[in-house]
């Protein structure tokens, strides 16, 4: 059996892996147009502010690893085409510009997304970034030598992290987001502005409710035209958004989902025989909702690429879904939220309520202890959990999210949240923890 993978990070290593784990018979073949496999994109912001040290640190696995498991690993080779009725797939190499055919038994697609580039973004001039590889981290890095202003424009979870990153790098950050709140999709109304409050703390120039028209200068950049004026910049970060890579599942004539990405059912297969698809391009089923959805993110991502390794090397695995679980920090500030909010319970159309608790993370004697804010939101009638929000001035703090996702995930009430045995000790939590406080809360008004 010959199984072939395109994409060779999150997604596709995990299947590679796996596959190789349960078939060892099986030749397995990745094929990946960049110059780099198997690291952590999630590190990048982190090798930008310095808390990673090198780019090659967010490396777990390098080519001749993969190859001495007995997984092969083409780099700079690109699947330009897909004929399943041939079960051949077409590769260009980079190196020398030759097109090749190549068969396969099984075919993964983990082509993951793309930064969305508007077209005043798409320009020759210098310092101007999307961040989403290594090479776009290398890229950043060197534009930032020398440089004293920066602006980010989008203020999602990237954008978010990237101006904490500048201004640990000493730059003067402006941050631009289209939309009236930074975080806008991640928490509601009310929340974002905490999140802009915390950027604000930092001496963060946050301009919401901008739209970028343009970009400025002759080699390289040196300012963004907005419909409120001109923003001068050194170097200039586009974060407003990625789209899935589509292309080589629609030449396989694959089913695109609603939201766009590839759809699959559990085992990830695409409506297509022999084909599957798996990570930041695929979509997946919502366990609260129980809709399609398309969530880019890591774990999910080498989750879905295990659970297809596993079904393409001849086993039987399901993804059960998502939760809608994420976290991110921004300078002092741990933000999360799982589940729905409110505002994504009132779009459904769900007769939701939410609470909000502000507590301390931890007992408020200790020194350590610092402000955390929870809103948990459920649905009137049932009872049962819907979501979770946190802002965390200890930012590990709002990690306590994961108790509501693994509850979530088993559609449970507010009284189970209220009847969990978690953890205590002062420098933990507090004896009722902020989330028990806020689960007591919702099921009363529920
Ligand atoms: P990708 O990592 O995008 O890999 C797809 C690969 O396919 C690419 O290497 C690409 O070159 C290759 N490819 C595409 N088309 C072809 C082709 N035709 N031929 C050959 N190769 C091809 N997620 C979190 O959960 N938490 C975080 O904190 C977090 N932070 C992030 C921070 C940043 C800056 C970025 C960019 C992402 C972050 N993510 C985070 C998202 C996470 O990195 C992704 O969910 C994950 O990398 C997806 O893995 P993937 O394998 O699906 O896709």
């Amino acid at each position: 059996m010959r199984i072939v993978i395109v994409g060779g990070v999150a997604a596709g290593m995990s299947a590679a892996s796996r596959a190789r784990r349960l078939n060892p018979d099986a030749q397995i073949v990745v094929f990946e147009r960049g110059e780099t496999i198997s690291y952590g994109a999630c590190g990048l912001p982190y090798v930008i502010s310095g808390e990673v040290a090198t780019f090659g640190d967010l490396i777990a696995r390098t080519p001749s690893q993969m190859r001495a498991r007995g997984i092969g690993v083409r780099l700079g080779h690109e699947v330009t085409g897909v004929d399943p009725r041939a079960a051949t797939i077409t590769v260009t190499d980079h190196g020398s510009g030759r097109s090749t055919t190549e068969p396969y038994d099984r075919l993964l697609l983990a082509t993951g997304v793309s930064p969305v580039r508007p077209d005043w973004a798409r320009t020759p001039l210098g310092g101007v970034h999307v961040l989403r590889d290594i090479p776009d981290g290398e890229a950043l890095d060197a534009s930032l030598r020398g440089a004293r202003r920066a602006c980010v424009i989008g203020g999602g979870y990237i954008g978010l992290e990237l101006a904490e990153a500048l201004h640990a790098r000493g730059l003067s950050v402006v941050l631009l987001e289209k939309g009236p709140e930074v975080a806008g999709r991640m928490l509601d109304t009310g929340l974002q502005a905490q999140v802009r409050a915390e950027l604000e703390r930092h001496s963060v120039d946050v301009r919401c409710g901008v739209t970028v028209q343009g970009l400025t200068g002759q080699d390289r950049v040196t300012g963004v035209q907005t419909d409120h004026g001109l923003v001068r910049a050194d170097v200039v970060i586009v974060a407003v958004g990625v789209k899935p890579n589509v292309t080589l599942a629609q030449a396989a004539g694959a089913r695109l989902g609603k939201s766009g990405a590839v759809a699959v059912n559990a085992r990830q297969e695409t409506s297509v025989p022999s084909v599957y698809s798996a990570g930041d391009n695929t979509e997946t089923v919502h366990r609260v909702t129980r809709r399609r959805v398309h969530i880019p993110l890591g774990l999910t991502a080498n989750r879905m690429g295990r659970i297809a390794g596993v079904n393409m090397a001849g086993g039987d695995a399901r993804f059960p879904g998502v939760v809608g679980t994420g976290i991110f920090r921004t300078f002092g500030l741990g933000v999360a939220r799982t589940g729905l909010t409110q505002a994504d319970a009132d779009a459904l159309g769900l007769n939701a309520l939410s609470v909000d608790v502000t507590s301390t993370d931890h007992a408020g004697y200790h020194r350590s202890s610092r402000p955390i804010h929870v809103r948990l939101t459920g649905e009137r009638g049932t009872g049962r959990l819907l979501g979770a929000q946190l802002l965390g001035h200890n930012p590990l703090s709002v990690k306590r999210v994961d108790v509501v996702a693994a509850l979530l995930g088993e559609r449970a009430t507010a009284q189970d949240l209220f009847d969990a045995d978690l953890a205590y000790a002062p420098p933990f939590s507090s004896v009722w923890d902020v989330l028990l406080v806020a689960a007591d809360r919702l099921h009363r008004e529920l």
